[in-house]
């Protein structure tokens, strides 16, 4: 079905408002602007009655697909269903009408709110301090690469690598590359975790940091995470996890028990604010105590007054890296996390993880009779499954598959990564999904395998369901790597 354009709607003189006459006088644009700005020619705009409008956007929104609408398996990127709760609360005035600048005295419910998050990120992951700065979980990677620059500096060291595995998300070369560092790439071993014999060879005076994601990107879970801690410290070195993804951990086990000195969350993924189509993200970034001093400002503190708290912004501390993000980060998203960890308390984040990884390796449990599993199948909150069995012996690819999932109404997991898994598809249900739901999609991957025997042809040409069917992909011989926000 194609939807045409809001302006095919639009007849003359159709009007979406009316205003019974009004009671100010205006002035003439020409008054209140100066001549270059004012337009040469009165603009197109469209003119179509509010029920038309509303319609057209409702249809283009049923042709577009998310998670409001049916499952979203991005391996990596946690796309969980949201609970409506957190925009009413993001909405109520208190907080959407707040302006930037307004004076802090006038803003206390909102340093309040900000001071409590950090509290509760820094409990979950067992840190002593988080910022709340970072936009997204790049700029959560950055910030705190800078603060462990800053970290080695004050000791008088000079380090210039990092090393990153080389199952980490692409953002993580990324981020040590713009913070000036050189990376080292450390590799997975045969059963798709750390290899600690590389790690070892790899560590060396120069070493600012590794930066590791526990669980992998695979999925699992790093089980010498404590010998690796170890290791990089007793190398003078610190050790960052890209915690975008805690799926896997809330209320089981924190990075700050195993050894990590700097961590970043993505409350666009684990603490469910909505993400995709470019933001907006957040991506606090929580430390060890022996980082604190270097924490972006300004810093929300908060005293004991006469009449109860207080809550202050603080920007006189001469440690600091300096601010990475205008104002205070993007608040909307932290009002949504703040909701959605009350919401749920300390039992109920557990609950998520725990549900999480069952519903992984209840989804895992039904593919892997008809997928390629690369690594070992105890997985936590996600996993990664190879196409190779459906491409060497159809020629029906990763990104095939994922065409047609699109046909049965899915939208596609993560595909082509990590890089280290050939045809790779990474698959995260995340704990929102009911069981019919699980089923309905493992369904369909199956079906998809038997079509891929049967008859490739289906599932090289799809899809076929969809407003916009297959586009020309001559790219993608040419190794299209796809991934996920
Ligand atoms: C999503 C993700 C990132 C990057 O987060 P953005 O908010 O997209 O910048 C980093 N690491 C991992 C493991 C991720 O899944």
């Amino acid at each position: 079905m194609k939807e045409k354009l809001i302006f095919d709607f639009s007849a003359s003189g159709r009007k979406g408002y009316s205003l019974s006459g009004r009671d100010l006088p205006m002035q003439p644009a020409e008054k209140l602007l100066p001549a270059k700005f004012l337009r040469r020619q009165p603009a197109a705009l469209p003119e179509v009655p509010e029920s038309e409008v509303v319609r057209h956007f409702i249809r283009l929104s049923n042709l577009n697909y998310h998670v409001d609408k049916n499952m979203y398996p991005l391996g990596s990127c946690t796309m969980k269903y949201n609970p409506k709760i957190n925009d009413y609360t993001c909405d109520l005035p208190g907080f959407s009408a707040l302006h930037p600048l307004q004076p802090e005295e006038t803003a206390g419910g909102a340093l309040q709110l900000m001071h409590e998050l950090s509290s509760m990120l820094a409990e979950i992951a067992g840190m002593a301090a988080v910022t709340l700065q970072p936009a997204a979980g790049a700029h959560g990677e950055l910030t705190g690469i800078l603060l462990i620059k800053k970290y080695h500096e004050s000791k008088g060291s000079k380090r210039s690598t990092l090393l990153v595995v080389d199952s980490a998300h692409g953002t993580n070369p990324a981020s040590a590359a713009i913070a000036g560092y050189r990376t080292v790439s450390v590799k997975s071993n045969a059963i798709g975790r750390t290899d600690l014999d590389d790690l070892r060879s790899k560590l060396d005076g120069d070493v600012a940091a590794l930066m590791l994601t526990n669980p992998n990107t695979i999925g699992l879970f790093e089980k010498e995470i404590v010998e690796i801690s170890r290791m990089v410290h007793e190398n003078g070195s610190l050790l960052y996890m890209d915690g975008a993804n805690m799926n896997a951990l809330l209320g089981i086990a924190r990075p700050g028990d195993m050894g990590f000195d700097v961590v970043h969350y993505n409350l666009h993924k684990t603490f469910s604010a909505p993400h995709g189509g470019g933001g907006p993200g957040s991506g606090p970034v929580g430390v060890s105590e022996a980082l604190v001093p270097f924490l972006p400002v300004p810093v929300v503190e908060k005293t004991e007054g006469p009449d109860g708290p207080r809550y202050r912004l603080v920007s006189d501390r001469p440690g600091s890296i300096g601010r990475m993000m205008n104002f205070y980060g993007n608040f909307s998203v932290l009002v949504r996390a703040y909701t959605y960890i009350r919401m749920l308390g300390p039992d109920g984040l557990r609950r998520v993880s725990e549900n999480a990884i069952i519903n992984a390796n209840y989804l895992l449990s039904r593919l892997t009779s008809s997928y390629d599993l690369p690594f070992p199948k105890q997985v936590l909150h996600e996993f990664c499954l190879s196409g190779d069995r459906q491409k060497k012996s159809h020629g029906v690819k990763t990104l095939d598959i994922a065409k047609r999932l699109l046909d049965y109404g899915f939208h596609a997991p993560t595909i082509y990564f990590p890089l280290i898994v050939s045809e790779a598809l990474m698959i995260e249900p995340t704990e929102t999904e009911s069981r019919e739901t699980l089923d309905l999609f493992a369904d369909a991957m199956l079906k998809i395998a038997e079509e891929a025997e049967q008859s490739p042809e289906t599932v090289t040409g799809a899809p076929v369901n969809t407003p916009v069917t297959r586009l020309d992909e001559a790219m993608a011989s040419r190794q299209l790597n796809i991934c996920c926000m």
